[in-house]
């Protein structure tokens, strides 16, 4: 049974926020900053949180010259342009609200790692740059393909490569302290341990049900308005949505004595993409080569993947050369139709930001900034 005092005040909310990552909180500061009398509360199903935002490669990027070379041909050149001016802004956002320093903002830039497969998209390179040259100013991607042999990596495999100067990396971890530092000073609550089954139309109110196992019986929250921040886990709470979910995997070596490269690296479309975390190589990817099986939610490793990894950082980044494995995981991301995320409301009480196509860092602040003028 719930006490008095859990009812009247732990249990009745003015917002909240399912899902506890980037999008999550950057919504709830961004609700505060709109409502700032209003009581929030973020209803977390982790101890940390349990997705993306915290297990991700810390890209903060917004397109490498493959990938968008193809999207341009798939998708045609408004909505590319359109969904690049989102993550690059999304991006300058970000930053403008934690600040460079305490996320551990490092701008080396980043480069495409071209090989064969892919000689089509640099031959194309000067018309994708006129294209992004309306957004960027600059000629946003340059041949830097005299680079391959001081980097080290395998020139029979490598042919060509594309540095952009805008990219950086981030420490994923340190941003999540960040945005929840920032929450705790704007009075947002964040409640982990916090599983939502349900959300049900209550009246005016919405009901958001939320079942731990120190409770005999769900707990319910009623609310004025829900806000579904809970990316590739939406459709188990809303199945019309119809989100994909994908796993990611990322391993990290030891440290490696006199690393010759620093930035952001995408291979493959970006199917697979490294970076330098100091001195050692941070690696991830893969996912598009077991397509079928990575089309899940549980974040445990796969051997063929890690294998995958293992065998491409020797044999094509590091041309032959053995170092160890210190850390490995996974996450999971949202995907649907296009990559362009969902932010609508479903009703005037209930609003979602989710689907980011693995590259919330990038999105999430302007889908927050979306989301919440939705909601009057
Ligand atoms: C391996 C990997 C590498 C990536 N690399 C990059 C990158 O370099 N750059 C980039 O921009 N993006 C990258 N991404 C994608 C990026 O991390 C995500 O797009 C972003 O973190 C999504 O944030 P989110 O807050 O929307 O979702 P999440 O971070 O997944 O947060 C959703 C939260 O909701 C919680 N939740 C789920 N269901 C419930 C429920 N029923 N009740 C309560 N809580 C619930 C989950 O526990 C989770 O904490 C990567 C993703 C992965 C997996």
């Amino acid at each position: 049974m719930i006490s008095f005092w859990e009812k009247t005040a732990l249990l009745s909310k003015d917002f909240i926020i399912i899902g506890g990552g980037i999008t999550g909180l950057l919504t709830a500061i961004e609700l505060s900053k709109k409502f700032p009398q209003k009581k929030i509360v973020v209803l977390e199903r982790g101890i940390l949180p349990i997705g993306a935002t915290t297990r991700n490669a810390g890209f903060a990027c917004f397109g490498s010259l493959s990938e968008l070379y193809y999207d341009f041909q798939r998708e045609g050149e408004t909505k590319v342009l359109d969904l690049v001016e989102q993550r690059y802004r999304g991006l300058q956002k970000l930053i403008q609200i934690t600040g460079k320093k305490k996320i551990h903002y490092e701008a080396f830039g980043g480069y495409d790692v071209i090989n064969q497969k892919h000689q089509i998209a640099f031959e194309h390179l000067e018309e994708v740059n006129d294209k992004l040259y309306g957004l960027f100013k600059i000629r946003i991607f340059n041949d830097v393909t005299k680079k391959i042999k001081h980097f080290g990596f395998n020139e029979q495999i490598i042919k060509n490569l594309v540095y952009n100067p805008l990219e950086a990396q981030i420490h994923s971890g340190f941003l999540m302290q960040r945005l929840k530092e920032i929450a705790y000073s704007k009075e947002i609550e964040i409640i982990t341990g916090a599983n939502v089954s349900r959300i049900e139309k209550n009246n005016e109110n919405e009901h958001v049900i939320v079942e731990n196992e120190a409770w005999r019986n769900p707990l319910i929250f009623t609310t004025q308005h829900v806000i579904v921040c809970n990316n590739a886990f939406a459709s188990n709470l809303l199945p019309e949505l119809n989100i994909e979910s994908g796993r990611g995997q990322v391993v990290v070596t030891e440290p490696i004595q006199n690393l010759p490269f620093k930035g952001t690296f995408h291979y493959d479309e970006g199917y697979i993409y490294f970076r330098n975390l100091q001195n050692r190589i941070l690696l991830g990817g893969a996912r598009n080569l077991f397509y079928e099986k990575e089309k899940t939610q549980d974040i445990h490793a796969t051997t063929e993947i890690l294998e995958y990894l293992k065998n491409f950082l020797k044999e094509i980044i590091l041309n032959g050369k053995t170092v160890q494995i210190t850390d490995s995981w996974s996450g999971i991301m949202g995907f649907g139709e296009s990559k362009l995320p969902i932010i609508k409301s479903l009703r005037p009480t209930l609003h979602i930001a989710v689907k980011f196509s693995g590259m919330g860092v990038a999105l999430a602040s302007t889908a927050a900034e979306k989301v919440v003028k939705l909601i009057q």
